[in-house]
């Protein structure tokens, strides 16, 4: 019964840290960000609805984030824990989770906020630009992304913070020290990891 949070600008390492978290807590890994990927890169219907937005750099609509995040917090694997990464990226997400969670009795156990300066998370988003092609990893819109989340999200980090969720991480070393920061943080507040092997 794991219910965690990753929040942190792009660039930060979110994403390669929910794969290594999820794994290490046997719950799924639940990116808004590979959920629309997906959906564009497959054509699909939601994916012609959100590719405008992303390759923008701006965020989808809360309406239709909410209501994707709501479909798959209903998913049988979900029921017992989950780690989300990338939502909620706004105040009206947050609202939209509380709500989510409250109506089955459950609640978040931490939010890790994965912190990393503006240079560092702009050098390795257009490193990852060069090597995937990522169509919103060009520096316009790189820079866009960062102003949208010091606007829309970092707000976010206050809001859990109040609510005593929050342990911040360097996320500057390697991928394996990183996640060994992050169980150490979650261990002392007593979310220990199963024995899959990372
Ligand atoms: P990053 O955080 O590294 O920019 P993500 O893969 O998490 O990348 O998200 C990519 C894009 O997907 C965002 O720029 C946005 O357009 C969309 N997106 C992902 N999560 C959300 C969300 N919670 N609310 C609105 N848009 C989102």
């Amino acid at each position: 019964m794991t219910r965690l949070l990753l929040i942190g600008p792009p660039g930060a390492g979110k994403g390669t840290q929910a794969t290594r978290l999820a794994l290490a807590f046997d719950v799924p890994a639940i990116s808004t960000g590979d959920i629309f990927r997906y959906n564009v890169t497959n054509n699909t219907p939601l994916g012609a609805r959100v590719k405008s937005f992303m390759d923008a750099g701006a965020y989808v609509p809360d309406s239709l984030t909410n209501a994707i995040v709501a479909d798959r917090l209903e998913e049988a694997d979900a029921a017992t824990g989950f780690l989300l990464d990338g939502y909620p990226r706004t105040t009206d997400q947050v609202a939209e989770l509380d709500r989510m969670l409250l109506a089955g009795g459950n609640q978040l156990d931490v939010v890790v906020l994965i912190t990393a300066d503006t240079e560092e998370v702009v050098a390795r988003l257009l490193k990852r630009a060069a090597e995937q092609g990522r169509a919103d990893d060009t520096a316009d819109v790189i820079r866009h992304r960062l102003d949208v989340y010091a606007e829309q999200t970092a707000p976010l980090i206050d809001v859990y913070s109040a609510r005593g969720l929050v342990v911040t991480i360097d996320g500057l070393g390697t991928v394996e020290a990183v996640t060994d920061r992050i169980l150490a943080a979650l261990a002392e507040r007593g979310l220990h990891r199963g024995s899959s092997t990372l």
